[in-house]
């Protein structure tokens, strides 16, 4: 590629989002330059956990014989466990949803959206280009600078530059957009082992006092771990040594003590990752948008961050497409701003719910403990626990039928 080219949109960061985006409005037949600063799509211990509503907008849009093709694993429940027991739990196939959710690596999802786009002659994917700034004219974004896997400067002129760059995205701290970081009181420590024979397809939280597990069944044969350590606390844990590390995991659920000793030898064995929230108030400017986690990170609760990664794409493409049609130059921001503020609705929802558990999770009182227990056993009795869970494991539920069909099938 020459060191200036010009398209409609350019997309910054092949993740989930930034990957289906380009998909959908190449199928449009908008003209997209898609940029990624890796040179492959390997990544380990990222959200693996599709919800049952994005998998039907995947099989919507025609991803499901790949998905398929790849193979994953569908979870069927999840359950609240502590000494021992389960203390609250559901069934997955209970909810009004013809789908499950599937746990499938990011790389198979992600190689599918883009080895579809490349068929398109208006689709162009960049590895190994990195975003270093963006280009202004006149108050407005008119595209961004990269640079190539040799450290070569590019420069790219698009009408609209949309950033899939992720939780620590420099095209936002570029773009001069301000998010709101809210730290939670925990970070994540995340590791693999083989899942136990006869072991259910069903996610597990397993909870002692302020401490816990969350267990996930992982493709193909894997439980994916992740241990709650005090906020900026793993530095104390490294410095603890792994020998400590494996036995409080073992403490937490000993049901794991065989696996823990012989598959965690070091901390290369694991993978650690911040816990915060981003709250961006204004998504776009004129010529820029923000999209994924760069303009909402939530929290690993209930798996939700490529679910709405992969729906913040479902609901701008038709936008954009049209945004490019009615008007000349950078998009407006006014023209994107209305769908903003309906997908920061469902994460406010999701932020919050996920909030409430954050802090009966730290609960390390005796009687704080006891009130979760009792709380969570009475949950188990209701019935109206599906319809609670309902509105925010498979949120949105008011998607129209336009946006999902539009002109994308
Ligand atoms: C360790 C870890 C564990 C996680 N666990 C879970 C989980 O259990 N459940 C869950 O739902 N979510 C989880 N998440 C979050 C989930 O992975 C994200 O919500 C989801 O991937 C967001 O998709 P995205 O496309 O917005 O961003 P990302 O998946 O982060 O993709 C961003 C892309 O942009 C690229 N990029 C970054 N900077 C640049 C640049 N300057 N130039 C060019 N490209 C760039 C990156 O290489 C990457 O490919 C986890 C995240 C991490 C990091």
């Amino acid at each position: 590629m020459n060191n200036h080219h010009q398209t409609d949109v350019l997309v910054i960061g092949s993740g989930p989002a930034g990957a289906l985006m380009a998909n959908l409005l190449a199928r449009r037949g908008v003209d997209v330059v898609l940029a990624e600063k890796g040179l492959d799509f390997e990544r380990n211990f990222r959200g693996e956990t599709i919800a049952a509503r994005s998998v039907l907008t995947l099989r919507e849009l025609g991803f499901g014989p790949s998905l398929e093709e790849h193979g994953f694993v569908e979870l069927e429940g999840i359950s609240f466990r502590e000494k021992g027991q389960s203390i609250m739990s559901m069934d997955y196939r209970r909810f009004p949803i013809d789908a499950l959710p599937i746990d499938i690596p990011q790389p198979a999802m992600i190689g599918a959206f883009n080895r579809q786009s490349v068929t398109f002659p208006n689709f162009r994917l960049l590895m190994g280009h990195q975003f270093t700034g963006l280009i202004e004219r006149d108050g407005k974004v008119a595209g961004a600078r990269l640079e190539d896997p040799d450290g070569k400067p590019l420069e790219i002129g698009a009408r609209l530059v949309i950033a899939a760059d992720g939780r620590f995205s420099a095209v936002r701290k570029a773009s001069g957009l301000k998010a709101k970081i809210t730290p939670m009181e925990r970070d994540f420590v995340w590791f693999k082992l083989p899942r136990p024979e006869g072991w259910l397809h069903e996610s597990q939280l397993v909870v002692k006092k302020d401490r816990h597990l969350v267990i996930l069944p992982t493709f193909p044969d894997l439980l994916r771990i992740g241990y709650n350590v005090p906020k900026k606390g793993f530095g104390d844990a490294r410095r603890q040594g792994i020998e400590a590390f494996r036995a409080s995991v073992i403490d937490l659920d000993p049901r794991l003590a065989d696996l823990v000793n012989t598959h965690i030898q070091s901390w290369n064995d694991t993978s650690f990752l911040e816990i915060f929230t981003a709250e961006v108030d204004q998504w776009s400017r004129d010529g820029l948008l923000l999209i994924g986690d760069a303009s909402h990170t939530a929290t690993p609760i209930l798996g939700q961050g490529v679910n709405l990664a992969l729906q913040d794409t479902i609901y701008f493409a038709p936008v954009i497409a049209e945004a490019l049609k009615q008007s000349i130059g950078p998009v407006p921001a006014a023209t994107l701003e209305p769908t903003a503020a309906l997908r920061r609705k469902h994460k406010a929802m999701v932020t919050h719910f996920q909030r409430l558990q954050e802090a009966n999770l730290a609960k390390s009182s005796a009687v704080g403990t006891m009130l979760r227990r009792a709380k969570l056993r009475l949950l188990n009795l209701n019935p109206g626990k599906y319809r609670l869970l309902d509105k925010v494991l498979n949120a949105p539920h008011d998607m129209p039928v336009e946006v999902l069909h539009g002109k994308a099938a």
